[in-house]
């Protein structure tokens, strides 16, 4: 077997029993980088110096029995991570000669346990998008078929993982960002529980919303990744003050009595026969598996888009009222006064979907309209959040599809913002709430994955790691992977 067809899990039993090296492993991916990358596109910034030098000190520790938990393994990172003295660009012209002073705290657990960083991924610009079309730094492509997107935001994480240039990657989800590109490129993405991984040093979208997670190959290496990522961190005031658990350690018990809920708003659209046939049978697997399936009630759960569209952008006006050429980024040439400096700084740096962003956000937020959008949507969100409160009383998990189709052609929806904005119909409402998502592929149409999401209670990650883990145990649609040329 090629080194980067092995797992995360794999990769590491290796490094441990010395089959290989981590320089070994780093070289192997930097090569697949250098190979396959100009065409998809998925980094921004490829950190081959300091992998290599990571590589060396992984393998003194190994030969010095001093080993680390996640010694050696090369992943990579959102360029929405901000990383010391690495370009941290957040997909944006406006940030694109941006070096952190310092790392978030993500990055920086995952490195004291040791990981290598390949360099730092693609995204939509500031993370607003379904299909990294919005980025600066160009559109990401599918490995499965460049014709298509890879999903977004996170778009670059989720090429670079299934084209087997990284052997996991970090990215974020504001309202769907690592479930729809895992679902798009084959891969197996968890959201965690809103304050479950800390938002220092992850640049603001919305913040009530944003949260930091994983994509993967399987559940079982989102768990190790995730596990590793995870903890209190004083340094964000929205961290939840929890311990994590061993997120494998119940991931091989059967699921046997499990109670799934399909919620009867998600299956009454009229979704394409591919995607009903492809969750039908991934609901027989769990039946297979011994779990109980149980129709159930989200009654305000069609409020979710309309309510993430006002609270988002509202967010994200306020969070991106920074970007004034004063501070740091972007500045506009030779402006005439203060007013000319922040006006032509923030049009020249921001692409149309932040500025779309940003101007429905400020006029929900105006003196006048507060009541009727903000307040309201804030009014509805709670609604949203209550009916997962009920629904958790009588199941465990609740099961849908990920995204209303598989991946689109680029270009296909870049004209019509409300049909990109219907891809995270599914997703959203696990954001509104708050609860950890995963999304595993569970079938292939034409060519292309697709993928089944499950939302769980507060802080239940690891059984949604068991639940997906017993379903890759039955299943193979997590060991397909695109040929990359
Ligand atoms: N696609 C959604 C948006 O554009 C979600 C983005 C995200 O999760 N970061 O807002």
């Amino acid at each position: 077997m090629k080194l980067h067809e092995l797992s995360l899990k794999e990769q590491l039993n290796g490094l441990k029993e010395g089959s290989f090296s981590s320089t070994e492993l780093t070289q192997h991916y930097l090569d697949r980088i250098s190979s396959f990358d100009k065409s998809l596109n998925s980094f921004i910034t490829v950190t081959e110096e300091l992998a290599l030098e990571q590589a060396k000190e992984s393998d003194k520790r190994y030969k010095s029995n001093k080993a680390l938990p996640l010694d050696g393994i090369p992943i990579a990172h959102k360029d929405i991570f901000c990383t010391e003295d690495i370009l941290t660009t957040c997909g944006s012209k406006m940030l694109s000669n941006f070096k952190a002073p310092y790392s978030s705290t993500v990055v920086n657990n995952l490195s004291s346990d040791g990981v290598v960083v390949l360099g730092k991924t693609n995204m939509d610009e500031f993370a607003m998008g379904s299909s990294n079309e919005t980025s600066f730094f160009g559109p990401v492509k599918n490995p499965w078929n460049k014709e298509y997107v890879p999903g977004g935001s996170s778009g670059g994480s989720a090429a670079c993982v299934s084209a087997q240039l990284a052997s996991a990657a970090t990215a974020t989800d504001t309202g769907g960002s690592i479930r729809q590109p895992a679902a798009l490129c084959g891969l197996t993405g968890i959201k965690p529980t809103y304050g479950r991984v800390s938002r220092y040093g992850m640049i603001a979208f919305a913040s009530s919303l944003d949260q930091g997670g994983v994509l993967a190959r399987s559940a079982e290496d989102s768990a190790i990744l995730l596990e590793s990522m995870s903890g209190h961190d004083p340094k964000d005031s929205t961290s939840l003050n929890e311990d994590v658990p061993n997120f494998l350690g119940n991931i091989d018990s059967p699921i046997k009595g499990m109670k799934i809920g399909l919620p009867k708003e998600f299956f009454e659209k009229d979704l394409p026969n591919h995607v009903e046939s492809s969750t039908k049978e991934a609901i027989e697997t769990y039946k297979n598996l011994g779990a109980e399936i149980h129709e159930i009630s989200l009654p305000n759960v069609d409020l979710s888009l309309p309510v993430y569209y006002i609270i988002a952008p509202a967010e994200c006006s306020a969070n991106l009222s920074r970007y004034d050429g004063v501070r740091y980024g972007y500045r506009c040439e030779d402006p005439k006064d203060i007013e000319d400096l922040y006006m032509r700084t923030r049009e020249e740096g921001f692409g149309s979907e932040v500025k779309r962003r940003i101007l429905i956000g400020t006029y929900a937020l105006s003196a006048g309209y507060y009541d009727a959008y903000y307040l309201k949507a804030q009014k509805c969100r709670r609604l949203v959040a209550n009916d997962f409160t009920e629904a958790f009383k009588s199941v465990d998990l609740i099961l849908s599809p990920t995204t209303p189709d598989t991946s689109f052609k680029a270009g296909e929806k870049s004209d019509d913002p409300i049909e990109m904005y219907l891809q995270d119909i599914f997703t959203i409402p696990a954001n509104l709430a708050g609860l950890p998502g995963i999304s595993f592929p569970c079938g292939n149409h034409e060519g292309l994955p697709l993928g089944v999401q499950l939302v769980g209670n507060s802080l239940k990650e690891a059984q949604l790691f068991q639940a997906a883990h017993q379903f890759q145990e039955a299943t193979d649609w997590h060991k397909n992977l695109p040929e990359v040329k």
